[in-house]
């Protein structure tokens, strides 16, 4: 058990926020990650987090973006302190094709920040991680970004938040026009103008904050019709729009939403004020033994991500820990149920960019990474005392499929203890079709780019060299069917059934057809899209 007291373990815990911020590739998210880092004194100069991306990104990209150790790849979480919170921003891949990663991230996440390109409004992949973060319920801020670009009109971006994402929204404050006639956003609580003057992209812009009834002032930096646009839709919103429920916020089912220009820095401090005060500190978890409350003095926590090879000299792997309750301390011994299996937490670390630092101390809501032996797998339980296992982490279905092949016999084993490992890190995801006995295993991903790194990995790390053989499915669906209707379902269609590593049934479909064919005449099996419904 841990040294540290009740009152400290209180005090840790409810200052800190975990959250990620989620967005279509483009519309902000490395600058507004940086933005938060300098508020933070985390980074001093603007540019210290570089967008590790381009428009085409191959493997080679990828790899080099590995050896480089970029942020955008290997950093799963930077740390700053901000009006005593401690935030710890979890990040996200940039790439879609690696979104499966930042499904996962997500599950470690207590609340989401969603942002917006005020011009683009929602996109495709604003859509999917949204989804991901309905299902699990947490908190969704919303930031429409770029406002000093020509925009949408707020208004109609409100209502395509609300219509295409099935959710309420609460814009907290309202933008005065944008593009080049763009002057501030008016707080609604306040009733004050943010006056937008510059476009300082470096240091920070204090703005002039203007109370609305000081019409003197106003008027010198508003013209007249710009205001009255912007009050016009202000009260709209007051009349018809949603008022604000604490308790819908806190389910996801409300998003507040703050408009800004992260890149000239306007409107983020008063975000990331708002945000602290209105997140939530970290939550409970469900377990095999219930909720597991985050204050209490056991520790316990979850893997959700594995990043192999962070430095390729050492040949190493990092397993990243949630910290779901109680507190960690230098030496700490741990069980892992899963392995039944005691490990002593020797060396932990922070992560923030390139830099490694070993932790003292960490507590509930913290990410923490930890050596990893080769014996982790995704959604691996560490616990102090018990043998209870926290709610899987969920699996989203996969688009691309394929066999991999290798032109040697002889790496046969070696082939196959690969793909389990590579499988348990989460690189790809594996299914069996039990009905072919013998049969190579079916690898699915949701991008196409996660099976380069595969094949990559198997070469590189397991020595076998593979050749990959595409599968012409096109949709995976789980099922909690029983046996008999599932055999059922193959005698009355020609559909593929397979199993996942955990065992649960899934679907194979080769097209859209298929997949609404199957529905009509098996109408007795529900299908789901992640197996956190099942
Ligand atoms: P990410 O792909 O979501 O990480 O997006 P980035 O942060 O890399 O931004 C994409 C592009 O949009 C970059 O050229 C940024 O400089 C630009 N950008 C980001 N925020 C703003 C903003 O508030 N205003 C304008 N005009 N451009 C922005």
């Amino acid at each position: 058990m841990s040294s540290i007291d009740k009152h400290t373990l209180n005090n840790e815990v409810n200052r800190r926020r975990t959250f990620a911020i989620i967005s279509h590739p483009d519309a902000g998210k490395t600058t507004m990650t940086e933005k938060l880092l300098l508020l933070g004194g985390a980074i001093r100069l603007a540019g210290s987090v570089k967008a590790k991306k381009s428009k085409k990104f191959a493997t080679s990209d990828w790899m080099e973006l590995e050896k480089q150790r970029g942020i955008s790849v290997s950093t799963s979480v930077m740390n700053f302190e901000y009006r005593n919170v401690v935030c710890n921003l979890l990040d996200t891949p940039g790439h879609q094709d690696f979104s499966e990663d930042t499904y996962r991230t997500l599950a470690a996440a207590d609340a989401a920040i969603m942002l917006i390109d005020a011009a683009k409004g929602v996109e495709a992949q604003t859509i999917k991680l949204f989804e991901v973060c309905k299902l699990r319920g947490i908190p969704i801020f919303t930031f429409v970004n770029k406002l000093d670009r020509e925009s949408q009109d707020p208004l109609d971006l409100m209502h395509e938040i609300e219509s295409v994402l099935n959710i309420a929204t609460y814009p907290m404050n309202w933008p005065v026009s944008s593009g080049e006639r763009f002057k501030g956003i008016i707080e609604r609580e306040s009733k004050c103008l943010h006056f937008f003057e510059g476009r300082n992209t470096t240091t920070e812009t204090v703005a002039k904050i203007i109370p609305l009834s000081d019409k003197v002032q106003i008027e010198q930096c508003v013209p007249a019709d710009l205001l009255s646009g912007a009050l016009d839709g202000l009260e709209m919103v007051e009349m018809a729009g949603d008022a604000f429920s604490h308790e819908k916020f806190l389910k996801g089912q409300l998003s507040p939403v703050f408009f800004g220009a992260a890149m000239t820095n306007f409107g983020v401090r008063l975000f990331l004020e708002k945000f602290l005060d209105m997140s939530p500190p970290p939550s409970s978890k469900g377990s095999s033994e219930g909720k597991i409350d985050p204050f209490s003095t056991q520790f316990s926590g979850f893997i959700f991500k594995i990043q192999a090879n962070m430095d390729p000299k050492h040949r190493d792997r990092i397993a990243f820990l949630r910290i779901v309750s109680g507190a960690y301390e230098v030496g700490l011994n741990v069980k892992v149920p899963r392995l039944n299996r005691e490990i002593r937490l020797t060396h932990p670390q922070q992560f923030f960019a390139q830099d490694r630092s070993t932790l003292e101390k960490a507590y509930a809501g913290d990410v923490v990474g930890i050596y990893d032996p080769g014996i982790f797998a995704i959604g691996d339980s560490l616990v102090e005392n018990g043998d209870f296992v926290f709610e899987g982490i969920p699996a989203f279905a996969p688009e691309n499929f394929a066999v991999v092949r290798t032109t040697s016999a002889l790496k046969r084993k070696q082939l196959l203890k690969g793909l389990v490992q590579l499988c348990q890190e989460g690189t790809v995801q594996m299914f069996v079709d039990e009905s072919r006995a013998a049969s190579d295993p079916i690898l699915a991903a949701v991008g196409v780019l996660q099976f380069d790194v595969l094949l990559f990995r198997l070469k590189n790390e397991y020595n076998v060299e593979c050749s990959l053989e595409n599968l012409s499915f096109k949709h995976a669906r789980w099922t909690n069917a029983s046996i008999d209707d599932i055999a059922r379902a193959k005698e009355q269609t020609d559909v593929v059934s397979v199993r996942d590593m955990q065992g649960c049934y899934l679907f194979l479909f080769k097209n859209d057809f298929s997949l609404s064919y199957f529905q009509e005449k098996c109408p007795y099996i529900r299908l789901f899209s992640s197996n956190s419904s099942l």
